[in-house]
């Protein structure tokens, strides 16, 4: 059991680590690059010949209750069938209500059960074949996703994988959906329920493996594009990006990337076959209220794509800590979308965030795509450069922790190492032709991608912690262009800049509290993404990993420096 006290953090945040295990492959000769697609529903909504769990009447998948209310939802109190085989997956869902809890809004009493379907979500896979080299890479219409957390995760998915399909790196990612499932346990309803469905979770690793399988077993010869745009070049993406509650600096990665693959041979030739969309924000369009299963702007985004193009699309979220879609929170004034007007209706989110909003923002993002697809550079492929390293973060956030103890939050790698609780995860770093793209376990605000030396706040000297400016990852990156995907494999939370951490604080009565701001008299908000960190390390623990997978000296950089003499990568 984890007993937080103040001599325990002290110890915490003395002991991080990296462990760099660092596998490198390197094929050069032919020229040539082929891909598979694939894409599986895994809305928990209706009929499906994968699911063999319960559903409720409103077709929405969960354990049967009596609707003494009718209000298509399950209240506390009313009657439930426990399912056991929630149970035998995990002992803490005894005696609890699991059903599709949506994620990623809401404090303890403001659960969203979700009562219906407005469109599905889907694990996407894209499987790259390079002079023998392959490497899946997969996105889910979740909050988060983990390599392992308890029964769930990536790991199990594998297992399930053929491995005569010689998949050498499969890269999982999250759009951080806030309309789906919660997947991480937060979401709940009272500070101590968890949120998470264990037949469910286990449907969905089910499925990933599936979808990578059928994408390897149909990968076919290809020419690669890259392409990049922003909203100077593409007027539709403007002012769609706004900072949570305003927290400076007003920084954000405005750059929109694409990856076509267009067939080469048979009846696939010229044809798009695969496109990947990697841009930064929060899927919040439809905000707070909404109980409809949806996959947000980025479902919209895909849709476009795939009538404008063919193939497959598939959307990665990238740099998006501390970035959210316009409307979300009240911030940002933009209510023309697709040219079409969407005014604010105030105090009434039903009106506002429409689903005719969400298709508007997502094809706006779609025509910006397009663009960046007419723009783009054709690409040689060599052969798939991967390499990888281990990172390990103290689990210093003590409500992360407190929930870590109730059983709320699934055990990760790394915790039960000595002096622990601390957390592993990956990053990866993978070069395709004239593409990189580097991977991070959480919402990574993006001045820490950039740089924090160069795009920090100004607003505020007093406020700065004192703590060394992460190396720049994207500076150390050389490929022409430069993805980033977030939420890759795990959700650790935001990824936050050392300099303006202001760790919450904590009390097992009263929860986490948001910390303040040395300049909240000038309107700076209170740090609400602290609370949603699991460790104050991650990011000089990811900055400094990346940076030195990529080639970077990182010995001479403050924060790497800084870092215990074991964790120096
Ligand atoms: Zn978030």
């Amino acid at each position: 059991m984890l007993v937080p006290s103040e001599v325990r953090l002290r110890q915490l945040l003395q002991v991080i680590s990296i462990c760099l295990c660092i596998t490198q492959t390197v094929h050069a000769g032919t020229v040539s690059v082929k891909v598979g697609v694939a894409k599986i529903a895994i809305t928990p909504y209706g009929p499906n010949p994968d699911w063999h769990g319960p559903v409720t009447v409103s077709g929405i998948w969960g354990e049967r209750f009596t609707d003494a209310n009718n209000n298509d939802r399950w209240d506390a109190g009313e009657p439930f069938v426990d399912d056991d085989r929630n149970n035998a997956l995990d002992p803490h869902s005894k005696d609890k209500y699991d059903g599709i809890y949506l994620a990623g809004f809401g404090g303890p009493g403001e659960d969203r059960l979700a009562t219906g379907r407005h469109d599905d979500l889907w694990v996407r896979a894209l499987v790259l074949d390079s002079d023998g080299t392959r490497i899946a890479i997969v996105s889910l219409d979740l909050i988060g996703y983990y390599q392992r957390s308890g029964y769930y995760g990536v790991d199990e998915a594998r297992k399930l994988l053929d491995p005569g399909l010689g998949i050498r790196e499969l890269l999982v990612a999250s759009t951080h959906n806030h309309e789906g499932p919660d997947t991480i346990g937060l979401w709940g309803g009272t500070a101590n329920s968890d949120g998470k469905f264990p037949l469910y979770l286990h449907f969905i690793d089910h499925e990933i493996a599936k979808a990578v399988s059928l994408a390897a077993r149909s990968v076919v010869p290809v020419r690669m594009k890259l392409g990049a745009t922003g909203p100077q070049l593409s007027p539709a993406l403007q002012n769609l990006q706004t900072r949570t509650a305003g927290r400076p600096p007003k920084f954000f990665d405005e750059e929109l990337r694409v990856m076509q693959f267009i067939g080469t041979e048979g009846e696939k030739k010229h044809k798009a076959v695969a496109t990947l969309i990697n841009w930064n924000t929060h899927p919040e369009s439809l905000e707070d209220e909404n109980t409809l299963l949806t996959s947000d702007f980025p479902g919209a985004v895909r849709e476009a794509i795939e009538q404008k193009f063919g193939g497959l699309a598939i959307y990665i979220s990238g740099d998006l800590g501390a970035v959210e879609i316009v409307g979300d929170n009240g911030q940002g004034t933009r209510t023309r979308f697709h040219g079409r007007d969407f005014p604010v209706t105030k105090d009434n989110k039903s009106k506002t965030f429409t689903f005719e909003r969400m298709q508007a923002i997502g094809h706006d993002v779609a025509d910006a795509a397009g663009e960046a697809i007419a723009r783009a550079e054709w690409s040689s492929v060599t052969g798939i450069e991967t390499k990888k390293a281990d990172m390990r973060v103290p689990l210093d956030n003590l409500g992360f922790q407190s929930l870590l103890a109730k059983g709320i939050l699934g055990r990760m790698p790394g915790m039960d190492a000595l002096g622990g609780p601390d957390v592993m995860s990956t990053v990866h770093v993978i070069r395709i032709g004239d593409a990189q793209i580097v991977t991070a376990p959480g919402e990574l605000f993006p001045e820490v991608f950039y740089g924090v030396k160069k795009y920090s706040r100004r607003d505020c000297p007093k406020a700065n912690s004192g703590r060394p400016a992460e190396p720049s990852v994207f500076s150390a990156m050389t490929a022409k262009y430069k993805f980033v995907f977030g939420l890759c494999p795990d959700e650790l939370g935001y990824i936050v800049p050392g300099y303006d951490f202001r760790p919450p604080i904590f009390d097992e009565k009263g929860g986490v509290k948001e910390a303040d701001d040395a300049c909240m008299a000038d309107g700076v908000p209170t740090h609400y993404h602290e609370t949603n960190s699991a460790s104050s390390q991650l990011a000089p623990v990811w900055a400094c990993t990346a940076a030195r997978l990529l080639g970077e000296n990182t010995s001479q950089e403050p924060a790497c420096a800084a870092l215990p003499l074991k964790a120096r990568p």
